[in-house]
């Protein structure tokens, strides 16, 4: 035995099958002599439903129907349930609940009813629920005692019939511009599809029927067009860049086109906070934009708004891996020294336009040479490397 619980069910009603028959005798006695008595078996008051008595009711009154065998099927591959023709993934408590809900039908005249279910597991297809039910039918408490066996059949779920036929309707390719992403990088890319997955509603097209790198990148082909757009617009807003659609039909399937999606999505090669070099001067992007990024100068306050055409031209100076965050040792109003965590020798940098006598500066090696980066809004996120 392993649950045990106990709770209110609404009455599901059944069909009555209680009138229209009654003991000639009977009829007979109590319509000639006038009292009352029980229909059936000629018994004095008190009498209950149809002018019964007790024995009588409790004879043809059942409080509860429960069928003695209940199928349920569960997919052989992934082992998510199909509960009235459509597959859902839930716990084996929620799926005793949801058969018990479902297949017991309890006396539609009946009142304070309440149902006790223990499951006990006989074998991996077989499980026996046992059931009590107690409720009031014309204040006569009844009380009853089933068991359903609920079996499992094996079948196979929409999301595996497709996986298994490798459908797929849409594919996200993942590329760059300006610069090869390293495999972390891609990596980084990848990951965030399970996030979109889990903030979306299941599906049985939402899985992936194929992935894996290919020259430049790495692609991923999916069962949901809808889903690949979701992801795309995600990658978009997380990691800046753009995605280009492509539709090509396929064939056709009950005289409509079935066309297929391929999603190419190009991550810039810079994040929020690298430094990049733009137009002859050094530049953070600090947030992106519809269209572009927005930068700021590292050299003295200036904010632009920039699209991904006039960014093509942008190279990396530093990623924001490399910044550093250093203590001051000593400094005057536009030069500060620190300790080169390279070679451990003092050397100096003009301090950046926000500095504001905090002592830590960020710092990151440009063709050779320090350079003091202004602290922006997003570097309170980062956590830098520091000496
Ligand atoms: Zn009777
Ligand atoms: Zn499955």
């Amino acid at each position: 035995m392993q649950t045990k619980k106990i709770r209110k069910m609404n009455n599901n009603p059944i069909s009555s099958n209680q009138s229209g028959w009654s003991s000639p005798l009977a009829f007979f006695m109590s319509s000639v002599l006038g009292g009352e008595f029980c229909l059936v078996c000629g018994q004095e008051p008190p009498l209950f439903t149809d002018r019964l008595c007790e024995d009588c009711c409790r004879k043809r009154t059942k409080l509860a129907l429960v069928p003695k065998n209940i199928p349920w099927v569960r997919c052989a591959r992934c082992g998510i349930v199909e509960l009235e023709g459509k597959w859902t993934d839930i716990s084996f408590d929620q799926l005793w609940d949801e058969l018990l809900q479902r297949h017991v039908q309890v006396h539609h005249l009946a009142e304070q009813t309440s149902i006790a279910m223990e499951v006990e597991p006989i074998s991996e297809r077989h499980t026996l629920l046992h059931i009590q039910v107690e409720g009031v039918i014309d204040s006569l408490l009844y009380q009853e005692e089933h068991t359903m066996r609920a079996r499992m059949a094996n079948g196979v779920c929409i999301t595996c019939t497709r996986k298994a036929g490798n459908y797929f309707e849409a594919t996200v390719q993942l590329r760059s511009s300006a610069r090869r992403l390293d495999e972390e990088e891609f990596k980084a890319l990848r990951d965030t599809f399970d996030d979109v997955l889990d903030s979306m509603p299941n599906d049985p097209m939402f899985f992936i029927s194929k992935e894996g790198p290919v020259q430049g990148g790495y692609d991923v082909v999916l069962g949901s067009k809808g889903l690949a757009r979701s992801w795309g617009r995600h990658l978009i807003s997380e990691f800046g860049g753009h995605a280009v659609e492509t539709n090509s039909v396929v064939g056709k399937r009950d005289g409509v086109d079935v066309t297929r999606l391929t999603l190419l999505y190009r991550k810039p090669g810079y994040d929020l906070g690298d430094v990049i070099s733009f137009r002859d001067a050094l530049w953070r992007p600090t947030s992106w934009s519809k269209d572009g990024a927005i930068i700021q100068r590292v050299s003295h306050h200036e904010k632009t708004g920039v699209s991904w055409r006039d960014l093509e031209s942008a190279n990396v100076s530093a990623r924001r891996k490399d910044i550093l965050e250093v203590e001051l040792l000593t400094e005057d109003a536009s030069v500060g020294e620190f300790l080169d965590p390279t070679n451990w020798q003092m050397s100096s940098v003009r301090l950046p336009y926000t500095y504001a006598q905090q002592s830590r500066i960020l710092l990151c090696k440009i063709e050779g040479e320090w350079i003091a980066l202004p602290r922006l809004g997003i570097d309170e996120k980062i956590k830098y490397g520091s000496q």
